[in-house]
């Protein structure tokens, strides 16, 4: 059965296309089978992922309208090594048309239901907000990742998320929980970082992972290739960091 995770944080540009992608890839790598779920209208996890958004084709609107199954909507791609449910600007209005009908918020986990033993790990790609889609999305998962930069106001945008989170484990999904903080596009020569860092250590403990994500450039490059970065460049230190954050997800699986 599959273990299914929400990469979120309602801040956009903060690494949580980058970060599903190249867990996704990671985890692929040492045997995993994957499935992605881009939940966000920009749809850049399925481009990310090379599997062209302009192509006319079913995606999670489709699933959460319930007008196609998760089978049917899915594609694979080879190159990454994962399967995924893409997501392109339909999805936008979405979130407007979901509001009308019933169990709006529990869509996604019907959908889901029919394929989690085809899986070991549903990675679900959140948009930038704490809409009715990441509420689809949490309300389907087992766990949170939260990708952050250690950032001044990083500490601040968290406790937002916090909140959502307690309140789905306390309303909707009690299996619900923060499975760990992510420290990404990490630079160790900036003195601000380490404190932060340091900050978020003393306060959520071992809720931060140990694996740090650098910033490196390679990351950044593999979109354009429409592969991740652990499949672009799998010797880049982006990638490895990756490979380890796959390796350290797998391991907590087992003790979850
Ligand atoms: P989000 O999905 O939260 O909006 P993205 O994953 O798209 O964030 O990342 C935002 C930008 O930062 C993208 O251009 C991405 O390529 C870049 N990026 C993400 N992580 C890294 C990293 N570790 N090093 C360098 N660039 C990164
Ligand atoms: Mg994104």
């Amino acid at each position: 059965m599959a273990r299914i995770f929400c990469i979120a944080n309602q801040k956009g540009g903060v690494g949580k296309t980058t970060t599903t992608v190249n867990l996704a890839a990671g985890l692929a790598r040492i045997g995993k089978r994957v499935l992605v779920v881009d939940l966000d209208p920009q749809g850049n996890a399925k481009m990310g992922s090379g599997i062209d958004k302009r192509k006319l084709e079913l995606s999670i609107y489709d699933v959460l309208l319930e007008s196609a199954t998760i089978a049917e909507a899915t594609r694979r791609s080879d190159k990454a090594g994962y399967d995924v449910l893409g997501a392109n600007r339909e999805l936008a209005g979405a979130e407007v048309e979901l509001v009308e009908l019933d169990r709006r918020d529990r869509r996604l986990k019907a959908a889901l239901a029919g394929v989690v033993s085809e899986y070991d790990f549903v990675l679900i790609d959140c948009p930038p907000s704490l809409s009715l889609l990441t509420l689809n999305g949490l309300c389907s998962a087992h766990g949170v990742i939260v990708p952050m930069q250690c950032e001044y106001f990083a500490l601040e945008g968290l406790s937002d998320l916090v909140n959502t989170i307690k309140q789905v484990h306390a309303n909707l999904n009690a299996d619900l929980q923060i499975i760990g903080l992510l420290r990404v596009m990490y630079d160790p020569r900036i003195t601000l970082q380490q404190q932060v860092s340091e900050q978020l250590k003393s306060h959520f403990g071992d809720k931060v992972f140990n694996t740090v994500i650098p910033r490196n450039v390679r990351l950044a490059e593999a979109p354009s290739y429409g592969v991740p970065g652990v499949v672009f460049d799998a010797h880049s230190k982006g990638a490895q960091a990756f490979i380890d954050f796959a390796h350290e997800m797998a391991q907590r699986i087992e003790t979850m």
